[in-house]
């Protein structure tokens, strides 16, 4: 296996890679708010150090694959975190179209798969990367799988996460994105967070009164979890089971194995909840 940075590439190079043994890794996240003690590109960075890992690790599993990472994309409907400064929010239908005009070039030039590392998960974000991808794929014979859903919304069906150990509380620049960030950009981390007190919120129980803005659901500083446990220990830990998850998306999409893009139960919440 190969791995790509499709900035740095000419079209030659990117002409020659085989179109059925090569695989696209676009990692993508608004620019966002993340509490008092994490930067404004949490989310397109996260998803970018999960993006490489994870072609590293399936770099250990299979041979004679490409894969062609994109730079990272400051891109995200992000209404929830609109009251704070600094959130850049893509409305519905330009990222809708966004999505799916890169999707549809990767795709004219005859590749076939395309793995979308998302690290945002407001509902209708997600529901808008699936309505692309599936736009895409009516009109080009491309395989594209939108991996956030695929792995935390699909009961774990793909070989995805097991339940971590630190519940659901942990939503938004929480202990996971903290650790993550502690682990692989440290020096963006400021100093305080050790004295964030928790906050916990449930979520669901938010989402179904209709609550949609972080402030309104408790987060006056923008952020839900509890901060103050992160250590560079567990980021460490966390990027190895996410990118492990994604690596796994990665070969079933090269081997042509079926994937669950979501479950049921989130198909639902998806149609009722995701405005
Ligand atoms: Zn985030």
């Amino acid at each position: 296996l190969t791995i790509f940075k499709m900035e740095e590439m000419t079209w030659r190079e990117l002409d020659q890679l085989d179109r059925e043994r090569t695989l696209f890794l676009l990692p993508l996240g608004p620019m966002e708010e993340h509490g008092p003690h994490l930067p404004l590109g949490t989310d397109p960075l996260a998803a970018e150090i999960m993006a490489e890992r994870a072609a590293q690790l399936a770099d250990q599993a299979v041979s004679s694959i490409n894969i062609v990472l994109l730079p990272r994309l400051y891109a995200g409907y992000s209404e929830g975190a609109m009251h704070f400064c600094g959130t850049l929010s893509v409305g519905l239908t330009t990222l809708r179209n966004l999505v799916h005009d890169l999707c549809s070039s990767i795709a004219r030039h005859g590749f076939t798969r395309i793995l979308l590392v998302n690290h945002h998960m407001e509902l209708a974000h997600i529901k808008v990367l699936l309505q692309a991808a599936e736009d895409t794929m009516k009109r080009h014979p491309v395989r594209i799988v939108e991996a956030s859903s695929a792995i935390f919304f699909t009961d774990g069906v793909n070989g995805g996460v097991e339940k971590e150990a630190w519940g659901q509380e942990e939503i938004h620049a929480d202990v996971r994105e903290t650790s993550l960030m502690l682990y692989r950009y440290p020096e963006l981390v400021k100093g305080g967070y050790q004295h964030l007190p928790p906050v916990r919120i449930n979520i669901a129980e938010q989402l179904s009164q209709g609550h949609i803005y972080y402030e309104e659901m408790g987060a006056q500083e923008g952020y839900m979890g509890s901060p103050a446990q992160a250590s560079s220990e567990l980021g460490q830990r966390h990027l190895e089971t996410g990118a492990g998850a994604i690596a796994q998306l990665v070969l079933k999409l090269i081997r042509n194995e079926d994937i669950c893009q979501i479950g049921s139960r989130m198909k639902y919440v998806l149609k009722h909840y995701a405005k």
